[in-house]
C-alpha cells in the first residue's frame, strides 16, 4: 500500500524518509491473493515473520553492497549465522573453521551443533598447509572472518575459496570487522557472507541485527525458511534504524579506519606499550595481504598490550575521562574493550596464550571523532 493510499491528506506530497511498518500481518484481499504472494509470483506480505518491507528494504540494501544476488536479515549476527548454519549443514556433515573466530561463534560450533551431530575442526586459517590439512577429510562448510578478533589475522580468502571448492565445500565468510565498504568476499570466491549489523553496519550503538548474502537462490530460500522457523525475525524499528545508517556507512568507516591507521602509527612510537597490533603496521604478520586486499586503511580495530596486565588495564579503564569500556565495537565513538575477560573469557589459559590475548591486552574501537581528540583521551589513560 502506498503512502497516499493509507492516508489521502499526503496529497501528491512524498515523505523524504523510508515508512516503519511495525505490522506482524498483513490483510489480503482474498485466497487468489494469498497464494501469488505465497508462490512468489506477486510481491506482497502476510506475516512479518516471514518477511516485511523494513526486513526487505536493509536486506537488498545490503546485497546491492555486496554485489550479492540475495539478502537475509536476521535479528542478530548470531541469529544470521545460526540460520545459515541451520540451512547448509546436516547430520553427519563436518565442518572447517577458523581457530579464532567471535566467541559466540566458536561456542555455537562446539558445544551446540554437535548435539546435531555436526562435528568442527578448528584450525589457523591463516596457515594454508593447516587448512590443506584439514581438508584431507571430508568437510561441508569452511567458515572464516576477514579479521580476526583481536589478532586481526587476515586469511587469504581467494586462495580459501579455492580450497574449499576443490572439496565441494562451501566458504562462508564473516565480514563484521570490514563492512562492504573494505570488502567483499564473494567477490573473492567466498559463497556466503555473513555480517553483525550490530557493529559497524548500525554504528550507533543503538540496535541488534545481522544478515546473510550470497548468489545461490537454493540456499538463499532455506536460509529464509531457517530464520523464520527458526524465529529469528528481524525488527522492523531496527531494520529502519540500519538503512538510515547506510547513508554514512562509507564516510564512518573511512573516517574511523583513517583514525586507526594514525593511532596505531602514535601507540607504536609511545613508549610504556608493549605492542600494538593493527593490519596497517608494517610488523603485523599479515600487512602486505591486508593492503592487498583492502580498500584503504584495513579497518577501524586496534589491539594493544600493557605490560603491566590486568591491574594496567584497569588502571587504564578508570583513568581519564573519554573511551568508555563497552564490549562492542563499530560505534561512532571511541571505545575499549577486554578480550581476556570479555569476547575470549570462556577460553582456557593455554588457548589464550595461543591466540595471543593476553592480561594485558587492550582493543580499541577507534570511532569518528577528530583523532585530536582520541589521542588526547589515550593519553590521559596512559599516564
Ligand atoms: C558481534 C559479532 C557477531 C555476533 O553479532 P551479534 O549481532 O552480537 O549477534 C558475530 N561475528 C562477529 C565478528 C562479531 O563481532
Amino acid at each position: 500500500m502506498s503512502p497516499s493510499e493509507r492516508n489521502p491528506e499526503l496529497g501528491r506530497s512524498r515523505p523524504a524518509a523510508p515508512a516503519i511498518y511495525p505490522a506482524s500481518v498483513y490483510s489480503l484481499p482474498d485466497l487468489d491473493e494469498l497464494d501469488r504472494i505465497s508462490d512468489g509470483v506477486e510481491p506482497g506480505y502476510s506475516y512479518a515473520r516471514d518477511k516485511h518491507p523494513n526486513a526487505a528494504e536493509l536486506a537488498a540494501r545490503m546485497a546491492e553492497a555486496h554485489q550479492a544476488q540475495w539478502g537475509v536479515v536476521a535479528a542478530s549476527g548470531m541469529g544470521a549465522i545460526a540460520a545459515t548454519l541451520l540451512s547448509v549443514l546436516r547430520c553427519g556433515d563436518r565442518v572447517v573453521a577458523s581457530d579464532q573466530l567471535y566467541g559466540g561463534t566458536a561456542q555455537l560450533l562446539r558445544s551446540l551443533l554437535p548435539r546435531f551431530g555436526v562435528e568442527t575442526s578448528l584450525v589457523d586459517t591463516c596457515s594454508v598447509a593447516s587448512v590443506r590439512e584439514a581438508l584431507s577429510k571430508p568437510v561441508k562448510l569452511v567458515f572464516i572472518e576477514t579479521m580476526s578478533n583481536p589478532l586481526l589475522r587476515v586469511p587469504d580468502v581467494g586462495q580459501l575459496a579455492e580450497l574449499a571448492h576443490s572439496r565441494q565445500a562451501l566458504l562462508l565468510v564473516d565480514n563484521t570487522f570490514a563492512s562492504p565498504v573494505l570488502f567483499r568476499p564473494l567477490a573473492h570466491g567466498a559463497d556466503l557472507v555473513v555480517e553483525s549489523m550490530t557493529k559497524i553496519i548500525g554504528g550507533h550503538s543503538d540496535m541488534t541485527l545481522g544478515g546473510v548474502f550470497g548468489n545461490d537462490p537454493a540456499i538463499g530460500a532455506e536460509v529464509a525458511r531457517s530464520a523464520s522457523l527458526w524465529g529469528m525475525p528481524a525488527s522492523p524499528f531496527d531494520c529502519w534504524l540500519a538503512v538510515r545508517s547506510l547513508a554514512t556507512l562509507d564516510l564512518r568507516i573511512r573516517a574511523a579506519a583513517a583514525n586507526a591507521s594514525q593511532l596505531a602509527t602514535w601507540l607504536d612510537q609511545r613508549s610504556g606499550v608493549a605492542k600494538v597490533v593493527y593490519p596497517g603496521l608494517a610488523s603485523h604478520p599479515d600487512h602486505s595481504r591486508a593492503m592487498e586486499l583492502f580498500s584503504g586503511p584495513p579497518g577501524n580495530m586496534v589491539a594493544f598490550e600493557l605490560p603491566g596486565g590486568r591491574s594496567a588495564v584497569n588502571q587504564f579503564m578508570r583513568q581519564g575521562p573519554g573511551i568508555p569500556f563497552c564490549p562492542s565495537l563499530g560505534g561512532t565513538e571511541t571505545s575499549c574493550s577486554y578480550p581476556f575477560g570479555t569476547s575470549h573469557r570462556f577460553l582456557n589459559p593455554i588457548e589464550k596464550e595461543r591466540l595471543g590475548v593476553t592480561a594485558g591486552l587492550i582493543r580499541l574501537s577507534v570511532g569518528i571523532e577528530s583523532v585530536e581528540q582520541i589521542i588526547e583521551d589515550l593519553a590521559a589513560k596512559l599516564r
